[in-house]
């Protein structure tokens, strides 16, 4: 495929000036008559599948479940528990009841059903959540035990079945969409229950719409650290096949949100906790 550069835009994206911050470009592309856009973030393009350009993450063993550690601590809101009433806690997008099924104490998404919300709202917080891709693994790349979970409904940490399966870093299993590879894979096999601890602090914007505190995520998946304090540089949402969305102005709260990605991927013991901003 030829590819013709319409434009090279340098566009700095940073709003402090931290040194760590990313640098973000952008370039238009055309391909087939059709004009599209390449995100890189240091250079490197999002979607990035070359090792030699994106090194796949380190592969290391999971730290075995630590059951007292998962359960909810008092005071958390309890947003499934594996029963019936606990599914009440969750609603299609559209506010109808989900059609995702109760399977054996967990919480399954069914193909077309669509993504799940939490009915209530939600900005900085902690939340630990439970996940295990099919038992039997089918599909390949992004198409094996994909869903999500998203902070206030847009923010995703990647759920991917990641063992023995690749795909673009900055899409596996623990990836900030888009936006930051793991700083491990510490994936189990399929089938098996995985955790994940999440602190997210909101993003802040100003009457303009403008971010003035960026969100953060650190994340531990199966007891290792995969994100560390980590300022998210944007959005995680599609915007191309290789370039995801900017910050966009929204509520201070907002559900917390579960992907449909036509894999019956499994939910449990699903907890948070409020954040002061
Ligand atoms: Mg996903």
């Amino acid at each position: 495929m030829k590819l013709t550069l319409l434009s090279a835009l340098a566009l700095s994206l940073c709003a402090s000036a931290s040194a760590k911050e990313p640098v973000i470009t952008k370039e238009v592309r055309e391909e087939n008559g059709q004009k599209v856009e390449y995100m890189f973030i240091n250079g490197i393009k999002v979607h990035e599948e070359d090792p030699a350009k994106q090194p796949q993450p380190e592969i290391v063993t999971p730290k075995p479940y630590d059951a007292q550690a998962a359960k909810a601590p008092e005071g958390a809101i309890v947003l499934f528990d594996g029963t019936a009433e606990s599914v009440e806690k969750w609603s299609a997008m559209n506010g109808e009841p989900t059609k995702w099924k109760l399977v054996d104490g967990a919480l399954e998404s069914v193909r077309e059903a669509g993504y799940i919300r939490t009915k209530k709202e939600f900005g900085s917080c902690r939340l630990h959540i439970e996940f295990a891709s099919p038992a039997k693994p089918e599909g390949s790349g992004q198409g094996r035990g994909n869903s999500g979970v998203f902070l206030m409904g847009q923010y995703e940490v990647q759920v991917l079945d990641s063992y023995e399966n690749t795909t673009y870093p900055d899409g596996q299993c623990g990836a900030l969409y888009g936006r930051k590879i793991p700083l491990v894979n510490a994936s189990r096999p399929p089938g098996e229950w995985q955790t994940y601890d999440i602190t997210f602090t909101r993003p802040i914007f100003d009457e303009a719409g403008k971010v003035t505190r960026k969100a953060r995520f650190t994340v531990i998946h199966n007891g290792h650290v995969i994100h560390d304090d980590v300022e998210l540089s944007g959005a995680t949402s599609w915007a191309g096949p290789h370039s995801v969305k900017e910050y966009a102005k929204h509520a201070d709260k907002a559900p917390i949100s579960l992907q449909d990605h036509g894999n019956p991927v499994r939910f449990r013991n699903i907890w948070i906790q409020e954040i002061a901003d």
